[in-house]
């Protein structure tokens, strides 16, 4: 019997997976992580003093203090069952590495031991060579290590009986460029630190650090494992290639936040157990708007440890999925005709007195702190808002970024009618030569104006890619499978570039003889003036925006090889390197590594493609094709007149159709991919995977096909069809 078939029969018979979900989950949350309070009761004062300060300070640890923290590490570990190690980093591939090492060794003298030393905690080597690099070993000839990154803490990860201990690290080449997400953007979240500390000094002298905070909202699609399994493009791709819509899609919009069916639900409960352990924050679980969707988010905490969640909890989410026999798709794009997903990144900054820099203040001072680091993030998503695009640019991500459910690849911040009217009133109240008595009416004014709680769910818009909502910004353009690594580096280090030049504004006006207070309001005005148009308030998914968007000179770049450009202009390399978070080689190499992966994407898509259509579409086509054609001949020759075989006709002429079409078009595009595969340049080679390929044969050979899939016999037909992986569970 065809897996399809086998598929929709075994679902009546799944074993129902037992989740124990009772326990209370401040009972389990981060039992599995080498916690400071964990840390405290495992390590000696010294080595506990030592762990903080590094921690505090994001330092590499002490190496003479090294070998006690790891003797502590193990011990604690051990306690818990564990046998091996890994370092555990996230290389450019997007996924997460970890090759596993056991604390088991043999002495010299032969005697075996369990040892876990100081240099195996602080440093590895893992064989580098295989990870991309954009060139930049073939040009440094640099190998990389991994070195542990002590502001995330170590945890244990559970796979199956097995229980390993992972230590996140960050992976550099010898040479000391960067080879993966996580350095880079450790290296913002420290460069926008010192720049938010020095604007916030204007305000208060108590606030001594600020860390950058994320809550990211992760959506995604479950399906059946044995119906994903008859799916090779699933398999390959991560999307379907091939499917007609089902006749009941998301139209009824009666899965939006209905009740989630059971064995989704056991499902989850046993993810967020996992991640509860790893001390993953998860707080929220619902369905999402298309069939077969939904979405979890956390509590939102310190961008670093935030991001590691994430790339946790993909993993997790994955792992745990196999148990219950059913597959999560993290893909943009799995279902053409309903929506996709994203990954809503909600970003603040947070300072060590325990404000939050976007929520107004109580006070006249407080609140123009707020609304100096709300005009400077409008400012920054302004003047590098190609930067921010190319940030989230990926294959999968550009299905949906433009499409009709998904926020445009036109960046633009929606504020809210409350703050639009602040910062008019401020644009037209401040002047040039404005004195005292304006000083304070302003401050008065502005206070009035803004109340503190403006978290106004009336006042949102779903259509926006960057978002003010109430106190923090909402980065909604960001794609479900995507690392938030990079739009975080790229957000904090533009926020970063921002507020250094707001501060050489400040001072400079200072310097000229002005107050304070009065040179951050002409400043701040400056400012609003400068990045007016990148606000919009309307409708972004529509029409009249992308022309207005133009007419502001705006970008609107739709696909990743050209979106891209953006990371290696020269106001990037600037930006990059004036806050040490990237040297233009390490820009370069990133660049190629993007443009091949969007590369290698598409070619496995159409790849496939070409394969599923040869191998299971046109077969299947064809034996319908037979039936009908001998059907039509046995008519016939029994002497019936045409009309009783005119529609069997009219079906196999359409069949003989799209036969014909869909195994040219394949012909055709095994041809243009050939002719991009002879390209020497890589983003050459990429616009031509894009434009040559993708764009001209994708939608083409889909058409040809779902059309088949409504014409053939559905005994024929051994893909699982929309309906099947989307509704039934
Ligand atoms: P929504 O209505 O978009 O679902 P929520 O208020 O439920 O918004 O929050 C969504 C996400 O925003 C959560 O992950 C939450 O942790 C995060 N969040 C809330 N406050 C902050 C903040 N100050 N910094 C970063 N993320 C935050
Ligand atoms: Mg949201």
């Amino acid at each position: 019997m065809p897996l399809r078939f086998k598929a929709i029969q075994n679902l009546s018979t799944n074993p129902e997976i037992k989740v124990d979900g009772s326990a209370r989950i401040t009972g389990i949350f981060g039992s599995n992580v080498f916690t400071i309070k964990t840390a405290r009761e495992f390590l000696s004062d010294e080595a506990y003093k030592s762990l903080l300060s590094s921690i505090r300070s994001s330092q590499k640890i002490d190496r003479s203090m090294a070998n006690q923290i790891a003797n502590g590490i193990r011990a604690w570990a051990e306690s818990k069952g564990v046998t091996h190690f890994t370092h555990w980093f996230q290389p450019l591939t997007g996924a997460t590495a970890e090759k596993h090492d056991s604390f088991f060794t043999i002495k010299s003298d032969g005697t075996p031991i369990e040892q876990f030393e100081g240099d195996a905690l602080i440093q590895q080597e893992p064989d580098a060579s295989s990870f991309p690099s954009g060139g930049l070993r073939a040009t440094f000839e640099a190998r990389g290590y991994t070195a542990w990154d002590p502001s995330s803490p170590a945890f244990i990860m559970e796979i199956g009986q097995g229980k390993t201990l992972c230590i996140p690290t960050i992976f550099v080449s010898y040479t000391g460029e960067s080879l993966d997400y996580k350095a880079p953007l450790l290296k913002a979240l420290e460069s926008l630190n010192k720049a938010a500390v020095d604007v916030c000094n204007y305000f208060d002298k108590n606030i001594t650090r600020v860390s950058p905070t994320l809550g990211w909202e992760q959506e995604y699609f479950v399906i059946d494992e044995a119906l994903f399994n008859a799916r090779p493009d699933l398999v390959m791709t991560g999307r379907t290639v091939f499917g007609h819509t089902s006749a009941k899609n998301q139209q009824l919009e009666d899965q939006y936040f209905g009740s989630i069916p059971e064995r989704i639900y056991a499902y989850m409960r046993d993810f967020e157990t996992e991640s509860y352990k790893l001390g993953i924050p998860l707080r929220t679980r619902h369905n999402e708007v298309a069939p077969g969707q939904y979405e979890c988010a956390p509590i939102f905490e310190e961008v670093s440890v935030s991001v590691d969640h994430n790339a946790l909890l993909m993993d997790v989410m994955e792992r745990v999925a196999r148990r219950h026999k059913l597959r999560v798709l993290l893909h943009e794009k799995p279902f053409a005709g309903i929506n996709g997903s994203g990954k809503h990144n909600n970003w603040s900054m947070a300072t060590d007195t325990g404000i939050n820099l976007l929520a107004p203040g109580k006070t006249p001072k407080t609140n123009l702190m707020f609304l100096t680091f709300f005009v400077n993030t409008i400012k920054a998503v302004h003047d590098y808002s190609d930067v921010l695009r190319a940030s989230i640019a990926s294959a999968p991500n550009d299905h949906r970024l433009g499409a009709n459910e998904a926020p445009p690849a036109i960046i633009s911040v929606f504020i809210g009618q409350y703050l639009s009217k602040v910062l008019n009133d401020v644009k037209e109240r401040v002047s040039d030569k404005m004195d005292e008595t304006d000083e304070t009416m302003l401050k008065i004014d502005i206070h009035k104006s803004i109340p503190e709680l403006l978290m106004d769910n009336t006042d949102r818009n779903r259509t926006s890619p960057f978002a003010f909502t109430g106190n923090k910004f909402e980065f909604r353009a960001v794609g479900s499978s995507a690392n938030c690594s990079n739009p975080m580096t790229v957000l904090n280090a533009i926020m970063a570039a921002t507020l250094k030049q707001f501060k050489k504004e400040v001072d400079g006006l200072i310097e000229k003889g002005e107050k304070k207070e009065i040179a951050i309001m002409h400043t701040i005005r400056q400012y609003i003036v400068d990045s007016e148009k990148v606000l919009f308030e309307g409708d972004g998914y529509s029409e009249a925006w992308t022309k207005e968007a133009e007419k502001r000179g705006l970008p609107n770049v739709k696909t990743t090889p050209l979106a891209l450009d953006a990371m290696v202009s020269e106001k990037a390399k600037q930006l990059f390197e004036s806050n040490t978070i990237f040297t233009h080689s390490e820009l370069e190499a990133r660049h190629e590594i993007e443009l091949e992966k969007y590369i290698k994407k598409v070619q496995i898509e159409s790849r496939i493609m070409g394969e599923l259509a040869t191998s299971h579409i046109l077969p299947a086509a064809i034996r319908y094709q037979n039936l009908l054609a001998n059907n039509i001949k046995g008519l016939k020759e029994s002497g019936l007149k045409e009309t009783a075989y005119s529609n069997q006709k009219q079906i196999l002429e359409k069949i003989a159709e799209h036969i014909s079409k869909t195994s040219d078009l394949v012909e055709k595009m095994i041809e243009a991919r050939k002719i991009c595969n002879n390209m020497e340049n890589t983003r050459t080679k990429a616009i031509a995977y894009q434009s040559q390929v993708k764009d001209v044969f994708f939608d083409e050979i889909r058409y040809n096909v779902d059309k088949l899939e409504l014409l053939v016999d559905d005994r024929e037909w051994y893909l699982p069809k929309y309906r099947e992986m989307l509704f039934l569970r």
